[in-house]
């Protein structure tokens, strides 16, 4: 079963993925993550990626789709979860056409729907470990020492775009670029809404009980 988890900046993407791969047999697939791996040990890639995501912008969907290939290609026998990817109708189109080619498909979208204050807040608060980008948020889940991951005790810190500036650019490109995908999937008839604004356990249930309903 394959999953994509379509939602604005800061929806709670990342947290239900964790939830997701502790209960199902998923793997987790975030073009974010790899991109900021790729900034953090400024690959080749990654010097190409570092002033975009800084900005607020979408890295071009080219680059995207070749990461895609690359990282992808081995695993598509397997159950994944999609975070963040795709974010644009050429991402999406391109997706459905590597699955088909490789018997493979999308079987369920989540959208996660939030008001902007709350989106603001858990942005603001929230904290990446630099090594092994586990998350934090500074108000509801916060490590055991400050500053400190609790899994490889490396430093945790604030994303460079989660500032209040980016976070409304990176909105503005979630609106104009992203949105379209709703309709998308829609179509598709395998899209499935829901509200993020609750806390995350109550998401993730929703989120299990669509898992069980398409088995
Ligand atoms: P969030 O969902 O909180 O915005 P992500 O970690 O998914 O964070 O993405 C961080 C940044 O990485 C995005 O703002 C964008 O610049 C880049 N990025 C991630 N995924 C994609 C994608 N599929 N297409 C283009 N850019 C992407």
């Amino acid at each position: 079963m394959n999953l994509i988890l379509l939602g604005p900046p800061a929806s709670g993407k990342g947290t239900q993925s964790n939830l997701l791969l502790k209960n199902f047999d998923f793997i987790h697939f975030s073009t974010g993550e790899i991109i900021r791996k790729n900034i953090n040990n400024q690959t080749e890639f990654g010097i190409k990626f570092k002033k975009i995501v800084n900005s607020g912008k979408l890295v071009p969907d080219s680059l995207i789709i070749d990461i895609v290939k690359n990282y992808l290609k081995n695993d598509l026998d397997k159950n994944i979860i999609f975070d963040g990817f795709p974010r644009t109708l050429k991402q999406a189109k391109f997706l459905d056409d590597f699955l088909i080619k490789n018997n493979q498909k999308i079987d369920i979208v989540i959208n996660f729907e939030l008001s902007y204050n709350i989106l603001l807040k858990r942005a603001l608060s929230r904290m990446i470990c630099q090594k092994c980008g586990s998350l934090y948020n500074s108000i509801t889940n916060k490590p055991k020492v400050a500053k400190i991951c609790d899994f490889d005790k490396c430093k945790i810190v604030v994303r460079n775009d989660d500032d209040e500036k980016k976070i409304a650019l990176r909105l503005k490109e979630y609106n104009n670029l992203t949105v379209p995908l709703i309709k998308y999937y829609e179509d598709k008839k395998i899209l499935y809404k829901i509200n993020s604004n609750n806390n995350h356990l109550d998401v993730f249930n929703k989120i299990k009980g669509i898992i069980n309903d398409n088995n």
